[in-house]
């Protein structure tokens, strides 16, 4: 394949990389090659959902990057799972679909992402969309690709969840990717027929048949190729060279995007020359910006086998799920284990939910086996709003070497704070009448650590993120954006990024179907194809901008 040319080279086959190459397909008359530096997508542990900390822990399906020693959380380094196969993280991940809080995104547009506020990007949602529970609506899509479902027959445990949150006037919710995502309720998953639905399976197979589209496994791109201030291809870490026709799109996600755009002369000057690369273009946005979610567990143990988990109290029963898993792909094997959440505010002054409390009807993991032994449950709190801001840099000029990466974790002042009241509310969850029967004993943090400052020292020693890095290419309209609202690298031509990396900030929820979002958006920016019209959301949507000022003026002017 030494010089061989496309219309579109799209670089990473991730979450939204092969939704994107997906999409660019459908216009049979342009080619698009997929350069995925990771290899196939055919181990069983990415498809059969309840396996998914097997696929995670599977070496040869992650990058395992790792942070630099974060002060904020007690000097520890924290891992950065990232996947690296065909599907990207998205073929390791924990499935959960949801889109975050309708005003993210009316954020982004305050922040310069014109033309990305809730009621512009939610048609790009729906687009995608193949909703199993929900009829279809101006939240939700039917017949799209993507195969999205409430995880069936949840374990009873997250009924005493739901019920606990109750009896504490949480309110409930119906549909958090409905008008207002506040409250506890059953999640939805990405998921069909008892097997894990990622944009490599439901979109980019499907795209291959057509024969425009090619895919080359095992072909990490090492640089992106410059002529004249226009991007013209790519140079594999082999030496062989793609060339693009009319645009080359970067997909390889929020720490290999900017790492790529680095070990292409196009990033900080001065940083860039520290490590002897030429610079091409003085980009100071590259790189910065980067953030995460933060998490901090209460675990639950048990002698009550209600959970799941491996136990001989509870062997018929598990050995009664595999064989129903394997004879009718239903039953627990068939889900993520991730079965109802709540979205809280935990400070009742705050405009909209601060914390992200996952429920999980099983015990911590205690062994290099990716299953639970024994019983518990428990809750982990995530951190939805992180207030710090931390860098992405080269470590070195080799493109094997993996980067710098410095998200600041915890590191502004009274960042901790939500996560310490979170802890508290789990705890009344866990003492409400709704978990009575199932006498848990607290393992961790463990009945001990009752003062905040103990409970924040707790958190910076055992917390963790929760794998939604965003925001290290940043879309906006100033200066320092790295892309533009169309998602084109400011001051080179031909460029596009299309992946978490362009997030202006992280969304108050999980960022799979974001990316997918944001594949959506950049097919038809790269197509020329006209914007789909502003979804008309009605009054009970907590969105900031409801209106569909160019239709509503229109109207107003046929009236009169
Ligand atoms: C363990 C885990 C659990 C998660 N759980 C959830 C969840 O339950 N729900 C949710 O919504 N989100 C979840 N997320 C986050 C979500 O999966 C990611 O935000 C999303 O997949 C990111 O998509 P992306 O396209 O930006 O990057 P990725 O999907 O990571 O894709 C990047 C791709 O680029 C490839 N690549 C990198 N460098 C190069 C190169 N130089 N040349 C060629 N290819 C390259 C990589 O191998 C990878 O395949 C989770 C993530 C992880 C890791």
């Amino acid at each position: 394949m030494s010089a061989a040319e496309f219309d579109y080279v799209v670089v990473g086959g991730g979450t939204s990389g092969a939704a994107l190459a997906a999409r660019l397909g459908e216009k049979a008359d342009r080619t698009t090659c997929l350069l995925e530096a990771g290899g196939r997508d055919s181990h069983p542990f990415i498809h059969v959902p309840s396996f998914v900390a097997a696929a995670i822990h599977t070496k040869h399906l992650n990058w395992n990057f790792a942070t630099v020693p974060q002060p904020g959380m007690a000097g520890r380094p924290i891992p950065v799972p990232r996947g690296k196969v065909l599907g990207g993280s998205g073929s390791i991940n924990g499935m959960v679909y949801f889109r975050g809080h309708p005003t993210d995104y009316d954020d982004w547009s305050d922040a310069g992402a014109k033309g990305w506020s809730y009621a512009e990007v939610l048609p790009y949602f729906t687009r995608t969309e193949n909703n199993e529970n929900y009829p279809e609506s101006v939240f939700h899509g039917k017949g799209g690709p993507i195969n999205v479902k409430h995880v069936e027959g949840p374990n009873a445990l997250n009924y005493s969840f739901m019920d606990g949150l109750a009896s504490l006037q949480f309110p409930h919710c119906p549909d958090f990717n409905g008008p207002d995502p506040e409250g506890y309720g059953r999640r939805q998953g990405l998921m069909r027929d008892g097997r894990r639905e990622s944009t490599s399976v439901n979109m980019l197979r499907p795209a291959l048949k057509r024969g425009n589209v090619h895919v080359q496994t095992d072909a990490p791109v090492r640089r992106v190729l410059v002529e004249n201030g226009r991007a013209t291809g790519v140079e594999l870490l082999d030496g062989r060279i793609v060339r693009a026709r009319h645009e080359v799109i970067l997909c390889a996600g929020t720490v290999q995007t900017p790492q790529l755009l680095m070990l292409s002369g196009i990033g900080p000057a001065t940083h860039l020359q520290e490590h002897g690369i030429d610079v091409v273009m003085d980009a100071p946005g590259v790189g910065e910006n980067y953030h995460d979610h933060v998490a901090s567990p209460l675990h639950m143990e048990t002698n009550n086998s209600t959970s799941y988990g491996l136990s001989l109290k509870a062997l018929p029963r598990d050995i009664a799920h595999l064989f129903q898993y394997l004879l009718t792909r239903k039953g627990p094997l068939a889900g993520n284990v991730f079965e109802s959440v709540a979205f809280l505010r935990t400070d009742p002054s705050l405009s909209r939910p601060d914390v992200q409390f996952v429920f999980q009807p099983a015990r911590r993991l205690t062994t290099k086996i990716p299953f639970p032994i024994g019983h518990g449950y428990a809750i982990s709190p995530v951190s939805l709003y992180p207030k710090a801001r931390g860098t992405l840099r080269l470590a070195s000029p080799d493109p094997a070497a993996a980067p710098l990466i410095d998200p600041r974790l915890l590191a502004e002042e009274g960042e901790v704070d939500c996560l310490v009241r979170a802890l508290k509310i789990s705890r009344a969850v866990f003492a409400s009448e709704a978990f009575a029967k199932y006498g848990g004993i607290e393992i961790a943090p463990g009945p001990d650590v009752r003062s905040d400052a103990d409970l924040a020292d707790y958190i910076r020693r055992t917390g963790y993120t929760v794998h939604h890095p965003v925001g290290t290419c940043r879309m906006g309209s100033d200066r320092q954006a790295v892309v533009d609202p169309e998602l084109r690298l400011n001051g080179v031509a031909g460029l596009r990024i299309a992946d978490a990396s362009v997030m202006p900030s992280i969304i108050g929820g999980n960022t799979n179907a974001p990316c997918v979002m944001i594949a959506e958006r950049a097919a038809d920016f790269i197509l020329g194809k006209p914007a789909l019209p502003a979804a008309d959301l009605p009054p009970e949507s907590v969105a900031r901008y409801k209106s569909k000022p160019a239709a509503k003026s229109r109207a107003r002017k046929k009236a009169a």
